[in-house]
């Protein structure tokens, strides 16, 4: 006898016990012990199905387990399985602990065969019911145990319509039925190469047997490695005795939840069907009716049901959605769960749970998360305008694969996208599938509609990553791309240059223009919005309440990447709570360039220092507006990091000039000098060449001078009455000599700065951590850096070994289609690698500098998954794009603590 315990009555499980029972099992124990009405049952737990995959056997002792509680549930229900006269039904359903849409769901009826079928006539005095259910059981049966096509059995039921003329099942009498079932047998014996099994117990084994393969399935590893579920959890297996909502006009079958999953707002949301099985809401064979119709339809189940309703969401407290079947005026609950919901709805609710004392806010700051907020940020499509030709014409439903909404002239091919965008239009680019070739057109269009392609396709990948909004797979939509048209469902064609709004937040696609407001959220963040406002505006008022609180719970602080003053006041009005990263470069581009380039083609020293006094006074304005806006708040700036040639003309073009000019015999003398520079400069991998710290070993003079014009506009800033706090960041260090031969020209400058103004100045300098180097001698590195900032843009690239700025475009929707890795990881922190590295370096550094200040600026900054790793790793702030500082204050305030 083996000790294990493999099968769980109802009555002996709790919602805790999901990894056990799977969500299903574990809530369906819930409620039996709460006691709802739940058709008895039992769980064969998510053991049994390890062992039977680790094995590829079922465990010895299953068999004696299912028989003992089929037993007892015979017993209960002082019937049978396949009892001739009075059968006992049941339904087999998958449950894993996470809900997997890749898994077999469900089969019905199992029990029925060619005898108790009679057997259910005569219990339920209707033969036509008892026939509709058995054609049902070899159906789902054939389809999820026998794994035959669908359609083979969907053509049967078409043909047997058609020759009653018509198009509703329900018309279908017994004969019908009886002569379909005997269509069905055939189509098993035809497809599978077996006879529908006529013995209860062995339908119930492979059903059970075919719930465990599902764990397997192509589609289900693809969606977990995708989703992030362990591979190894298995599902469970839930048999329940059958109740049927299809026995005539007093039953009926419904789905619910206890609020509103789009709104938050309380009340009766649901749909209901008479006279149907729970597959037939879900088919949308028949048209629902709206669940408060219940109330005439079946008052007393009407009530029951509210009552439950309230029940388990005081007992979960949160949403719960429901699946209910009323069997001639009695209710039976079929399952729950804590239901899912929108981004504005996750807030509202919380907030709402929370003044009716079910929670606290600290839970409330859990029941939503910064990816909710961050797609409360997007602009919106003006819910005020409804439908009709002057407003919303909605034309066809994809998947929501980038939120956002767009709106813009139809174009078919990336060139057509650039041209039409630098005269000015908007546009979107619609495609049937995108490819690495579509990229600039992804670049210049507002949004991108596909006909093909799922989630992690081309197009809904590579829009994710630029925050564009993306509708993709809209199936209805031909694209003819050579006709330059597009036809609609209807037939209605769409010709290039017609204007189609699309929205990436529902999937929806419209035609003409949707105004589009700016979220109210946004609005809220910048300071937009007064007091009352605040307060009128529930969703609003719920994101005010959540962020006052995580705020006050958060340990790390949260700062911006911001180059311009706009961008800082902008980044201050969000929150942020410094600058973490002010990449100089912008300062050398735009009309500044020609100074650039003589400082580059400078032939002495005397030629570089005169034009890098040239740059100062420049340089040491920009800083000085920077500083103003960020008075009294940290502000860190990075000295130059790109390769110098970045700020050259391109090879190509000018290769072309210096010919041409030379072919008409008339050669410059400046372009030729320029070339040879270039050419000088040209790298094969220039972000593993001259760039960051190198630039400032190679030329010191460049470093200085920026470090000067740091310290000069400090010091003015002092004089002026403010609060300048500095941190002079040093890029791309490799190894503790390059950055303390910086660094010393630093403390030179600053001294002269000092005596040269009469002002004292202080300022910390540290170091960026972006080299696998940096990470495993941080303990060097730290004895002589006053502050880490993980650069994890480079980090990641230089780990991987993936160029940061070719890899995502050119095969990355191959690799998350394969499922080497969920989500991009220049997205979200790889942890098991870079994260490494980070820990090492963290370990490391504050071992050779108790207290050492240690931040990230890579855009994993902005990322709520990452942050919460950052937390983990107990590093001092992040610091991310202005507009994503919500962001990381909400999840920075979740992960605390
Ligand atoms: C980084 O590498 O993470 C970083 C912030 O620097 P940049 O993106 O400018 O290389
Ligand atoms: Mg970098």
């Amino acid at each position: 006898m083996s000790s294990h315990k493999y099968v769980y009555d109802f009555v002996e499980g709790n919602r805790e016990m999901k990894g056990l029972l799977g969500g299903k099992g574990a809530n369906l124990a819930e409620m039996t012990n709460l006691g709802l009405p739940v058709p008895p049952g039992f769980t064969i737990s998510t053991e049994a199905c390890k062992a039977y995959l680790g094995s590829g056997r079922v465990p010895e002792s299953l068999a004696a387990e299912i028989d003992e509680h089929l037993r007892a549930l015979e017993g209960r229900m002082d019937r049978r399985l396949g009892q001739s006269d009075n059968p006992l039904l049941v339904s087999v359903r998958s449950g894993a602990a996470f809900s997997m849409p890749g898994m077999m769901e469900t089969v019905l009826n199992v029990g029925l065969n060619d005898q108790s079928v009679r057997g259910l006539a005569a219990q339920s005095g209707n033969e036509r019911f008892a026939f509709d259910s058995y054609r049902r059981l070899i159906q789902m049966f054939g389809k999820t145990v026998l794994g035959i096509a669908g359609e083979h059995f969907e053509d049967a039921l078409e043909a047997a319509k058609k020759v009653r003329a018509s198009e509703n099942d329900l018309d279908l009498d017994a004969d019908d039925l009886r002569k379909l079932v005997e269509t069905f047998k055939q189509v098993v014996i035809d497809q599978a190469g077996r006879d529908f099994p006529q013995d209860p117990r062995e339908q119930l084994d492979l059903a059970v047997r075919a719930v465990f393969d599902s764990w397997n399935t192509e589609r289900a590893v693809i969606y977990r490695r995708q989703e992030r579920i362990p591979a190894d959890l298995g599902t469970a297996v839930n048999i329940c005795s059958m109740v049927f909502g299809n026995l005539g006009p007093d039953s009926g079958t419904g789905v619910a939840f206890t609020r509103d999953p789009a709104s938050g707002a309380q009340g009766v949301y649901g749909d209901y069907l008479q006279n149907a099985q729970g597959e037939d809401v879900v088919a949308g064979i028949r048209n629902t009716v709206p669940l408060l119709e219940l109330e005439t339809i079946d008052a007393a189940s009407y009530e029951q049901l509210m009552g439950i309703m309230a029940t388990l969401e005081t007992h979960y407290r949160d949403l719960c959605d429901i699946e209910f079947t009323i069997e001639r005026g009695k209710l039976w609950m079929l399952q729950t769960r804590v239901g899912k919901r929108t981004a504005a709805a996750a807030f509202r609710i919380a907030t709402q749970l929370v003044d009716q004392g079910l929670i606290e806010l600290d839970e409330a700051v859990q029941r939503v998360s910064g990816a909710q907020l961050a797609q409360l940020m997007f602009p919106r499509f003006d819910d005020t305008v409804t439908g009709g030709a002057a407003g919303k014409q909605r034309v066809a439903k994809g998947m929501a694969a980038s939120p956002g909404a767009a709106v813009g002239k139809v174009v078919f091919d990336s060139y057509t996208a650039v041209k039409w965008q630098r005269s000015g239009e908007q546009v979107i680019l619609v495609r049937r599938e995108t490819n690495p070739d579509d990229l600039n057109g992804m670049i210049a269009a507002a949004g991108i509609l596909t006909s093909r392609g799922g989630k992690t396709s081309h197009a809904a990948v590579v829009a994710r990553g630029m925050g564009k909004t993306c509708v993709c797979g809209a199936e209805s939509i031909d694209v003819d791309t050579k006709g330059r048209v597009m036809r609609l469902p209807g037939g209605r064609v769409v010709e290039e240059g017609e204007v189609i709004s699309i929205d990436g937040t529902t999937g929806e696609v419209f035609l003409g223009e949707v105004p589009v407001v700016p979220s109210p959220v946004v609005q809220y963040f910048e300071g937009e919005l007064s007091v009352e406002q605040i307060e009128q505006d529930e969703l609003v008022a719920a994101v005010d309440r959540l962020m006052r609180h995580a705020d006050g719970r958060r340990r790390m602080s949260v700062r911006a990447n911001a180059d311009t003053p706009e961008d800082a006041r902008r980044a201050r009005r969000m929150g942020a709570e410094g600058i973490g990263l002010c990449r100089t470069e912008h300062m050398f581009l735009g009309d500044r360039r020609p100074l650039i380039e003589k400082l580059i083609l400078a032939d002495t020293d005397e030629q570089q220092q005169a034009e890098l006094a040239a740059l100062l006074p420049l340089q040491r304005d920009d800083f000085e507006h920077l500083l103003e806006a960020m008075d009294g708040l940290p502000v860190t700036i990075r000295l130059l990091d790109p390769p110098l040639h970045e700020f050259l003309p391109d090879i190509t073009d000018l290769s072309v000039r210096v010919a041409v000019a030379e072919a008409r015999g008339e050669p410059r003398e400046g372009d030729l000098r320029m070339l040879q520079a270039v050419h000088k400069l040209h790298e094969q991998n220039p972000m593993l060449g001259l760039r960051g710290v190198r630039l400032g070993v190679v030329i010191p003079g460049l470093f200085e001078m920026q470090s000067r014009a740091i310290l000069e506009a400090a010091a003015a800033r002092i004089r002026k009455g403010g609060v300048p706090r500095v941190e002079i960041m040093v890029p791309l260090v490799a190894n503790v000599q390059e950055y303390e031969t910086v660094k010393q020209h630093i403390i030179q400058v600053a001294r002269e700065v000092r005596a040269e103004t009469g002002v004292h100045l202080e300022f910390l300098v540290g170091t960026m951590i972006e080299l696998p180097r940096a990470a495993l001698t941080a303990d060097q590195i730290a004895e002589t850096a006053e502050f880490f900032s993980f650069g994890t843009n480079d980090l990641t690239q230089t780990t991987w070994g993936f160029s940061r700025d070719d890899v995502e475009a050119a095969f990355f929707a191959a690799y998350l289609e394969k499922g080497i890795f969920g989500v991009s990881p220049f997205e979200s922190i790889d942890r098991e690698g870079v994260g490494e590295l980070i820990r090492i370096a963290v370990q490391k550094g504050r071992a050779a500098r108790p207290g050492l200040k240690l931040g990230i600026c890579g855009e994993h900054g902005g990322d709520p998954e990452s942050v919460q790793f950052f937390e983990q790793v107990g590093l001092d702030y992040v610091s991310c794009s202005p507009f994503r500082v919500p962001v990381a204050r909400l999840e920075a305030g979740r992960s605390a603590g």
